[in-house]
Order: C-alpha cells, then sequence, then structure tokens
C-alpha cells in the first residue's frame, strides 16, 4: 500500500478509535488544533508517564517543575522569540495559500533526492546482484546531474538562511527553481515575509490598558526563569536538570500533515545544567540516552536516525535531532541541544538580577550551560501510532487491524469478556475485573461475537483478552489471549495479576533502560 493512503488510513482510524478528533468538529473544525478522545488520552498519558519517569525516576539529579503559560512579556523578549521566532512566508497570488519559503525550498531539494534514489532503484533492478551501489552513485550520468543541481541548491538555500535570512533571495531561489504552487500550479509569488510565530493575548484590564502577554512557543523558558529557584530549594549541585510538561502554542503557516505539526500541542522538556567545557561531553551522553529511551520501544532500531544540524542557531554550540520514520518519510521527533549559557545570560541581563550559580566546589560563581532535550507529545504519539498499525491477513482468509503498541503505552491493557450474557458469567467476569481493575486498566465487553469483541480490542492495541465460559465457573481458569500472536491459553484466575501486570507495566519498561 501507498504510504499516503497508510496515512490517510491511520487518520481515520485514530478518530474512529477515539484517538483523535478534529477540534470543534461540529462547527467545521480549527486548523491544526486537535482533541484527544477516550483512547488517545489513555496512551498520550503513558507517553508522558514514561517520558517522566525515565527522567526524574531513573536520576536522582533531574526534578520536575510546572511552570505557567503566561510569563512576563520581556523574557521573550530576552529569549529572542520576539526578534526572532519567525518563518519565511510566501503567498501564491492566485490560489491565494500560503508556505514557508523554506520548506518550498527543502521540498524541492527532497525532489532532487528521489530523483537520484529512483535511478538506484532502476539499476539496482536490471542489474540485481551484481550492482555495485557506490560506483554507480559516483559515475552514472544522470545520477551526477541531478546530485550537481541538489548540491548547488542546498549551497544556496544554506547561505540565504544563514544571512539572516535574506528574504529575497529565498524568493529568487523559488523562481529559479520554478517550484509551482501544488494547489494552483502556478509562480505567481508574493515577497517573501517574516512572520512571528507567538500568539498574542490580553492580561488585565485596568483604565491604562492591558498588558500584551504571549502564549509561551516552548516550555524551556519556565525552566530558565526558575532554575534558580529549583537549584537553592533542591539543593541541587551541578550537574542537574529540571523536566517539565506542558503546552506550548505557535502560529504555524502552514499546518499539515495531523497532529505532526499543531498550533497547540504539548513538549517534554528537560534541561540539563552543567560546568561551562563539559557541555559537549554532557550533549554526547544526552544523545544516546535519549535514542535509548526511543528504541526501548522496540520498534526497530531503522526506525530512527540522528540528523545534525548544520546551521546552528546562535546560542547553541551542537544540536542534533532524532528523527522517526513516519508514513511521510523520516521527520524529527525530538531535538537535543547544547544551547550554551545563551538563555540564562540574557534572563539575567533583561531581569537586571544575578542568577549565578555558586559552586562549592571550586568556590567560584558561574553562569551554567545547558543541555536540552525536548521532544513533542503529539509528535511521538503520531510516530508511535504510525508504526504500531498493522493490517494483517489471517491464515483463514481475513483481515485484521491491529494496533501493536508498546504493551506499557497501551490504552487498556486487558478485555474481560464474558463468552454469552447470561449463566452467571457477567458475573464473574465482573467479579474478576474488580479484582484486576486496581492493578491496570481494564474493559468490560459482552457485546457482540467473540470474534467482533477481539477484533475492537485488536484495533485499539489491548495486549491482552480474557474469555470467561461455563468451565471458568467450575475450574477457575480462564482462556487468555495474546495480541500480537492471538494465541490462546488456559490460566488460573489466581495467576492472571502475575502474568499481566509486570508486562503492562511501564516500571518493565523502565527497566530495559538501565
Ligand atoms: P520543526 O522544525 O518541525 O518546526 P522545531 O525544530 O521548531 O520543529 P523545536 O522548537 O526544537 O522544534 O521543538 C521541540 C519539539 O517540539 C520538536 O522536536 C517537535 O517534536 C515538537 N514540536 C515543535 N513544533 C511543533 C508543532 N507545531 N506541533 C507539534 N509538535 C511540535
Amino acid at each position: 500500500m501507498a504510504q499516503e493512503d497508510v496515512f490517510k488510513k491511520l487518520v481515520s482510524h485514530c478518530k474512529e478509535y477515539g484517538f483523535v478528533f478534529p477540534s470543534s468538529e461540529i462547527y467545521d473544525g480549527l486548523g491544526a488544533v486537535y482533541d484527544y478522545g477516550q483512547m488517545g488520552v489513555e496512551l498520550k498519558n503513558n507517553i508522558k508517564q514514561y517520558w517522566w519517569q525515565s527522567m526524574v525516576l531513573l536520576h536522582e539529579n533531574i526534578v520536575g517543575i510546572d511552570s505557567a503559560i503566561f510569563m512576563h512579556p520581556t523574557i521573550w523578549k530576552a529569549s529572542g522569540h520576539v526578534d526572532a521566532f519567525n518563518d519565511p512566508l510566501i503567498d501564491n497570488r492566485d490560489s491565494k495559500k500560503r508556505y514557508r519559503a523554506d520548506v518550498l525550498i527543502e521540498d524541492q531539494i527532497a525532489k532532487y533526492d528521489e530523483k537520484i534514489n529512483k535511478e538506484v532503484a532502476k539499476a539496482a533492478k536490471k542489474y540485481g546482484e551484481a550492482f555495485n551501489e557506490a560506483e554507480f552513485r559516483s559515475t552514472n550520468a544522470r545520477v551526477l546531474e541531478h546530485q550537481a543541481k541538489r548540491d548547488a541548491l542546498h549551497e544556496r538555500y544554506a547561505q540565504a538562511m544563514n544571512a539572516g535570512p535574506d528574504l529575497n533571495e529565498l524568493r529568487q531561489i523559488i523562481l529559479d527553481e520554478e517550484i509551482v504552487c501544488p494547489i494552483s500550479g502556478t509562480k505567481n509569488w508574493t515577497e517573501v515575509r517574516q512572520f512571528n510565530l507567538m500568539f498574542t493575548t490580553e492580561m488585565g484590564s485596568t483604565a491604562d490598558g492591558a498588558m500584551k502577554v504571549y502564549l509561551r512557543p516552548e516550555t524551556a523558558q519556565g525552566i530558565f526563569v526558575n532554575y534558580l529557584n529549583v537549584q537553592k530549594t533542591g539543593r541541587m549541585k551541578i550537574p542537574f536538570g529540571i523536566a517539565q510538561i506542558g503546552k506550548a502554542f505557535r502560529n504555524e503557516i502552514v499546518a499539515r500533515q495531523f497532529i505532526f505539526r499543531m498550533r497547540e500541542f504539548e513538549q517534554m522538556e528537560m534541561q540539563f545544567f552543567v560546568k561551562p567545557g563539559t557541555e559537549l561531553e554532557w550533549f554526547k551522553k544526552w544523545k544516546e540516552t535519549r535514542l535509548k529511551w526511543h528504541k526501548a520501544l522496540g520498534f526497530g532500531d531503522d526506525h530512527y536516525r540522528y540528523h545534525d544540524h548544520e546551521k546552528l542557531a546562535h546560542y547553541a554550540n551542537a544540536a542534533t535531532d532524532i528523527e522517526f520514520l513516519m508514513p511521510f518519510g523520516f521527520k524529527e521527533v525530538e531535538g537535543i541541544h547544547s544551547r550554551t549559557n545563551f538563555d540564562l545570560s540574557q534572563h539575567e541581563k533583561f531581569s537586571g538580577k544575578s542568577i549565578k550559580y555558586f559552586d562549592p566546589e571550586i568556590n567560584e560563581s558561574y553562569t551554567p550551560y545547558v543541555i536540552e532535550t525536548s521532544i513533542g507529545v503529539d509528535r511521538m504519539f503520531l510516530s508511535i501510532m504510525s508504526a504500531a498499525y498493522c493490517e494483517e491477513t489471517l491464515e483463514n482468509g481475513e483481515t485484521r487491524v491491529v494496533l501493536k503498541l508498546p504493551a506499557a503505552l497501551a490504552p487498556v491493557k486487558l478485555a474481560v469478556m464474558p463468552l454469552v450474557k447470561k449463566d452467571g458469567l457477567p458475573e464473574k467476569a465482573r467479579e474478576i475485573m474488580n479484582d484486576l481493575k486496581f492493578h491496570f486498566h481494564c474493559q468490560y465487553d459482552e457485546k457482540d461475537s467473540i470474534g467482533k469483541r477481539y477484533r475492537r480490542q485488536d484495533a485499539i492495541g489491548t495486549p491482552y483478552c480474557i474469555t470467561i465460559d461455563h468451565q471458568t465457573l467450575e475450574d477457575n481458569c480462564v482462556t487468555l489471549r495474546n495480541r500480537d500472536t492471538m494465541k490462546q491459553e488456559r490460566v488460573a484466575i489466581s495467576e492472571l495479576n502475575n502474568i499481566i501486570a509486570d508486562k503492562v507495566s511501564i516500571t518493565s519498561l523502565l527497566k530495559t533502560l538501565q
């Protein structure tokens, strides 16, 4: 199946089974804003718990906070967001559609890559085992031609972005590359303008007027302005980290690809404060630690790659993304940045207050350097859903849709099903559920045939189902069915908790990280 079709199916599956709904749907929706349904909220909470516990429980020197969304507006001046949190936008005059100029150019670079890959795939098919890809790439005339165009474009684009960005040059690249609007098919482009991504609102209603405040575009600044409060009250010693999960808001110009790019989303960020000079060592360590966290979910190591940044933000001295293979290619899920002492120094400058750390080991004060790990909950959610979504043909020719979610993240861990709705089976099923519900999330289901009930549970990713039948009333055993293997075994009710609890717990997942 084409990857685009897989993605469309995934989006409708998310809606059909209560994972994600378009926001304000009965009013025709609100662009790039989504609501999580009864299943979605459970999966999302489990993702957040997995992240939070991996930070705060597994590291003695990391603590959490929950800072407010509203902050003093000068914070965003100090952080550079008021002046520089911009995207270059361009409009097509015919379709009236708005695009990010940088994204149009990056898509064009990707098109050259696609052309090259197609040539390689064609040749690989033609020559079979004798095919030498490296040689083909370095000698084939058509590949070399595409590669040269791609490299020249990449170089020109990087220069334009590094120069401010140079908005005229970005537009000129779009014209020279003859990039057309995908809707109107024309090259009738406006000038490129800078567009600030922060939402603003007003606070208070005094006679002098209200204060303009921003909805935070990242959670990190709430950590920076509190770092000394936490350090002093928690008696933290460097190196130490502060973790936070919370909403962030960005007025994205091009909001596409479902929950990949939203205007209201959630971030899980951790700022790790270190001694100046040690930051690149810590950067390396956090890069490894974070990739391990992702890989522990078991989707396969080939789903992940690092993308080291060539163009560094002015405050960073190293940066990388962890990318995940989504249905629309490898995409950033998490950023790991070595942010130097930029943010803390800026807040010191703009607030006029000293926020230096006194290091008792060397008897000196300094402004710590910071390594940041920043991951979007919603993007993580999308990556998990897209890797877990499977359509399988069974031995009997039937098909099933199954979400192969890691058991620890699955919204429901166990479905409890009486075979029939009579003969005391529902009562027995309730009795079992009333015991197990304290240990993990169970769902009771007595409607329709057992086959249909299994399909419903497969579709929401429930790792285990138990069926209570007439035999159960005699031997106190049930049929336990495994989602992935579909194998069924007879087990004693008294053993259920032992068998299931460990496999579905976040603790077990966390133990694999040690
Ligand atoms: P992108 O280049 O995709 O816009 P970014 O580099 O601006 O992302 P960061 O500012 O580093 O992203 O934010 C950290 C993380 O927050 C990202 O890796 C992503 O998972 C998430 N994130 C950022 N913007 C959005 C958004 N609009 N919708 C959903 N998640 C987002």
